[in-house]
């Protein structure tokens, strides 16, 4: 059976499964027709992103902004083909621009082994290939998408991690300040920069109103999610 190439979320917004349900990307389009990618997956994501485009009847020429929620390898992976392809630049968090046009990660939590190896080990080259940057976003800023895309910026998986509510479809896009993969969870401890910190930011998120919740790592939850994530939330309090 063939894999879909979009998920429709609400009436102008889309899932790109990047790697299968893994990995999201997402497609924001205004009703004149201009569109918002957001997030591109790994390194060869980038045509999967192209080819969902085609599948929602946009063309390359559409695109006229292009997001990223955190610069990480399994998000920016795709960015430089999708930069590209569509002639524009990326909008990121401040925090973590300069590491996106590097092509490298922030820093990993060296409270743990693993993050102490994997930092080691990243540090001494590039971890994707290296995206250009036009405009650097700000916690509480509205973008001009789609009628409004609130950026709520939830630092510690990096440092300028964001997520973004979409408040005319009532729709979040968490990030990966919580994953759905088999069920609600943290992301992996040793690729964030500061894991209790993301614990704590995370918070954020059940303060927001929202009817869908879209994850980066995971499918939707359009079931009263924000129960599911305030309960979540509540089983894993902040230290
Ligand atoms: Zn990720």
């Amino acid at each position: 059976m063939a894999r879909a190439l979009v998920v429709q979320l609400a009436p102008n917004v889309w899932r790109i499964p990047l790697v299968r349900d893994f990995v999201n990307g997402f497609i924001l389009r205004d009703d004149d027709g201009q569109v918002t990618l957001v997030d591109m997956g790994v390194k060869s994501s980038g045509p999967k992103v192209m080819a969902a485009l085609a599948v929602i009847g946009s063309a390359p020429s559409d695109v006229t902004r292009l997001l990223l929620t955190h610069a990480h390898p399994d998000h920016a992976g795709g960015a430089a083909h999708v930069a590209r392809e569509t002639g524009r630049a990326f909008t990121l968090h401040h925090d973590d621009a300069a590491y996106a046009n590097e092509g490298s990660s922030p820093p990993r939590d060296r409270s743990f082994l693993l993050g102490r190896l994997v930092d080691r080990f990243s540090r001494a080259g590039r971890d994707f290939e290296p995206v250009p940057v036009e405009h650097e976003m700000t916690d509480g800023e509205v973008l001009p998408i789609a009628g409004g895309l609130r950026v709520v910026h939830t630092p510690g998986h990096s440092p300028g991690h964001v997520s973004l509510l979409h408040e005319d479809s009532r729709l979040l896009i968490t990030g990966d300040a919580i994953f759905n993969v088999r069920g609600l969870r943290w992301p992996v401890k040793s690729f964030c920069t500061d894991f209790r910190m993301t614990q704590r930011t995370a918070h954020l998120l059940g303060d927001l109103d929202y009817d869908v919740a879209a994850f980066t790592h995971g499918p939707e939850l359009r079931d009263r999610p924000r129960e599911a994530i305030r309960t979540f939330l509540a089983r894993h309090p902040a230290d």
